[in-house]
């Protein structure tokens, strides 16, 4: 699909997935870093994995089709994060919202913690066990929210001082909507997952306010893009 996108809208483009042959893996990769090659998009699957793949040629790195195990797409994220790498990078992680991959999303901050500095994950080795009830909560799609996770985070942006771009009451009465616990409320707040507090150091957009820092090159994705959650590491 993204390479239709690139195809349509003319970018040059460079593909690694499972199929390609491991000695065409390197090519690619030194083709990419190459700083005046004109493909400047990597289509990586995540899945591809092995060594000396090191995209330091790239700055952005946009995230989808999340995996169950948050070390996987760690993996992917370290790929531009390495020796050499002198760029500030930024990376995107698109979920559809109320769907399975924010659950999945939050399951994995809820294993790991955001940072992933815990990597203790055994690979091959599955510990997740489901209940009749989580089963049930997965396969259901909540359409009603404009951000699951932050639902669970029971937060009330509003008395945040650093939710910059949060609209207030008086300026967007519409889009105010901290914390929507409904009739729902009282059982969602008891499954409050503390797993996720980590969530509450970073900054929480709706997408429409994302106009009010141009920085974060978000502008424009307001229609598609509902909620934030936004960080920024110094090193
Ligand atoms: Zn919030």
């Amino acid at each position: 699909m993204l390479q239709k996108f690139c195809d349509q809208k003319r970018y040059g483009y460079l593909r690694l997935d499972g199929q390609t042959p491991t000695n065409r893996r390197q090519e690619l990769v030194t083709k990419f870093n190459n700083k005046f090659s004109k493909e400047f998009i990597f289509l990586l699957s995540s899945k591809a994995g092995g060594v000396g793949l090191n995209l330091i040629g790239a700055s952005r790195l946009v995230l989808y089709d999340i995996d169950w195990n948050p070390a996987n797409d760690l993996q992917a994220m370290a790929r531009v994060w390495r020796d050499g790498q002198a760029k500030q990078v930024h990376i995107y992680r698109l979920l559809t919202t109320g769907s399975i991959e924010e659950k999945i999303y939050q399951r994995q901050i809820t294993k790991q913690g955001l940072s992933g500095a815990v990597m203790e994950s055994k690979a091959g080795k599955s510990d997740v066990q489901f209940s009749r009830e989580d089963l049930k909560d997965l396969f259901s799609l909540n359409v009603n929210t404009l951000c699951d996770t932050h639902e669970l985070l029971c937060c009330d942006c509003q008395d945040r001082p650093d939710s910059v771009g949060v609209p207030t009451a008086t300026t967007a009465p519409s889009s105010v909507r901290p914390c929507q616990l409904g009739a729902g409320g009282i059982k969602k707040a008891a499954k409050r997952n503390l797993g996720m507090d980590e969530l509450m150091e970073w900054k929480h957009l709706r997408g429409n306010s994302s106009k009010a820092n141009p920085d974060w090159f978000l502008e424009g994705v307001s229609e598609d893009v509902s909620f934030i959650f936004w960080h920024e590491t110094k090193t």
